[in-house]
Parts: structure tokens; C-alpha cells; sequence
């Protein structure tokens, strides 16, 4: 049976009929009304129906950055989206006579990973998402876990330094200020201003302004302060992934998002942050890290295999 999986982006609304085993058979793709929050819903409607022409499909499941109530019917609140109690599944089932499951993006992408990605067979996972910020989401005893008012896994939020830099999310010192794809620009900026003359390749690539593309490009070509700004990131990683073995005691992570397509500057080392940080270290299995497999699409076969199991 086919269901549709939505990923609602900050630029783009991707949409995917996808079949019982995780395999995308058709897509479509709208830009993301990001100044019309209230459109957002007929965008969804519009390119579920385009999909679903001439096919039977089950049911839709979108995925959507932001708190998703435990009914998984609204969201309460978007980051990048001005939603607030947004009642999203009512809106878009009012458009389409199809069932409509909501979910948060991050949590979808850590269910179609764990069923159809790197974390096949896998019962225990903690997916790591990393972007601008870092997304999470648990799966346990096979089942996604969302937390009592659905609002669980915002893996990102930790205040892994309270007082430190200052978060979109009201806090201070938050994981993702210390190990995402921002907090590496961040980290490159600060040393390239402390230590000039060992950022020499990444100041000249960067023209004034550092961004991402560039702290990796330095670093693969061995800018000094490129290579310290990923140092930094794989050891917030490591130790968060220890933190939170401790607590959880995943059999795998998996660690996504675009970041992780320079996973051979960081990936190795946040492994051997990890074993050294754990609690209890060489007397208990490690879990493994792994790399995502299923890139950009693994929101949209997430959400449309919770749309079937909901
Ligand atoms: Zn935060």
C-alpha cells in the first residue's frame, strides 16, 4: 500500500508517494510559502494531490520543524515558520480526503533511518541531526518515542554549558550552539580572529565573511584554524553522545543533516571523544556511530511510514 510523505522546509515543501518498503516511487516538490504560514496548508493539499492523481494512496504523514502536540495534529510552535497552535492536520484534511498524520521533521527523519537507513535492525537509536542547528530523535523498543506532550527529543536544547552563547530557543549554552553547522562557523570565526596567521588558506577563501562551505574547503586543503573549528565540533559531539548513552543506552547513533557530508573531518574523532567520555568505558558495549544513509530524503519515507502505522 502507498502512502505520501511531506517534509515541510524553511524553502521547500518535498513530497514522495513511497511503497511498504521505503522506496520513494514518485516525487514533486513546491517552494514553501515562508511569509504565508497560513498557505502552508494548501501548498501541502496541492502537492499531495498531484502525487495522489491516478493512485490509491493510504494516508499522508507530514513532517514539520517545530513542537507537534502528542495528538500529532498541531504545532504549537515553528522556529522558522510563524506558527503558533497551527492546527495543521485539520487544515490540510479539510483540502484532501486522505488521513493526516503530523510529526515533527526531526523525528520523522529518525524513523526512516532506523526502518529503511542506518539503522536497519536496530531497535535502540539515537538519530543526530546535524544543521544549522541539531535535531534528534529516539527510537525505542522499535517504537518512535515523542515524549508526554510529544515534545521529547529535542536533543539540541541540552545545556551543555549554562551562560554560554545565547540560543534561538531562549536559553544559553545549548548543545547546538557548541556542535552544529552554526557553532562550527562560530568556532572558525572566533580562531580566525584570535590566530590571523593560522587561518591564512580560510581567510583567503572566505573573502571577509566565513560560512560553512568555506571552514570545509579550508579544512580539507589543512587551514590550521579550519581543522581546530572541526576538532572543536567532533568533541561537543562525542561528549553529547556520551551524555546521552548514559542516559539512554542506545544499541547505534546515526548522525545526519548536512554537516555530516564532511563526516571524514569530524566523524572519527567525536567516535574516540565518545568511547573515552562514556561512563563506564570499557566495561559495557560501545554503541555505534553511524553515518546517515538516506540524505534529504529521509523525512519524507519517515513521515509517510508513520502515516501507515499511525
Ligand atoms: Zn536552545
Amino acid at each position: 500500500m502507498l502512502t505520501i510523505g511531506v517534509d515541510i522546509g524553511g524553502t521547500k515543501v518535498g513530497a514522495g508517494v513511497v511503497d511498504d518498503e521505503g522506496r520513494i516511487v514518485h516525487e514533486a516538490l513546491r517552494p514553501t510559502p515562508a511569509d504565508r504560514p497560513d498557505l502552508v496548508a494548501e501548498t501541502v493539499a496541492d502537492v499531495v494531490r498531484e502525487l495522489a492523481e491516478g493512485r490509491e494512496i493510504e494516508a499522508v504523514g507530514v513532517g514539520a520543524a517545530g513542537f507537534v502536540d502528542e495528538t500529532r495534529s498541531m504545532v504549537r510552535f515553528a522556529p522558522n515558520l510563524a506558527w503558533r497552535e497551527e492546527p495543521l492536520q485539520k487544515k490540510i484534511s479539510g483540502l484532501i480526503g486522505l488521513p493526516i498524520v503530523v510529526e515533527n521533521d526531526a523525528n520523522a527523519m529518525a524513523w526512516g533511518e532506523t526502518r529503511f537507513g542506518a539503522g536497519r535492525g536496530q531497535s535502540h537509536v539515537v538519530c543526530v541531526t546535524l544543521g544549522t542547528g541539531i535535531g534528534g530523535g529516539l527510537v525505542f523498543d522499535g517504537s518512535l518515542y515523542r515524549g508526554r506532550w510529544g515534545m521529547g527529543a529535542e536533543l539540541g536544547h541540552m545545556q551543555v554549558r549554562p551562560g554560554g552563547r545565547p540560543c534561538g530557543c531562549g536559553q544559553t549554552g545549548c548543545w547546538e550552539q557548541y556542535a552544529s553547522g552554526n557553532a562550527l562557523v562560530i568556532e572558525a570565526r572566533e580562531l580566525a580572529a584570535e590566530r590571523p596567521e593560522d587561518a591564512r588558506i580560510l581567510l583567503g577563501l572566505a573573502g571577509g565573511k566565513i560560512e560553512g562551505e568555506e571552514v570545509t574547503e579550508a579544512a580539507r586543503r589543512g587551514d590550521a584554524v579550519a581543522l581546530a573549528a572541526f576538532d572543536t565540533l567532533a568533541d561537543w559531539l562525542g561528549q553529547g553522545m556520551a551524555d546521552l548513552a548514559a542516559i539512554l543506552d542506545p544499541g547505534c547513533f546515526i548522525v545526519g543533516g548536512g554537516v555530516s557530508r564532511a563526516a571524514d573531518l569530524f566523524l572519527d574523532r567525536a567516535r574516540k571523544t565518545f568511547a573515552e567520555r562514556l561512563t563506564g568505558n570499557g566495561h559495557r558495549p560501545l554503541a555505534e556511530i553511524r553515518l546517515a544513509e538516506l540524505g534529504a530524503s529521509a523525512g519524507v519515507v519517515g513521515a509517510a511510514d508513520l502515516a501507515r502505522l499511525r
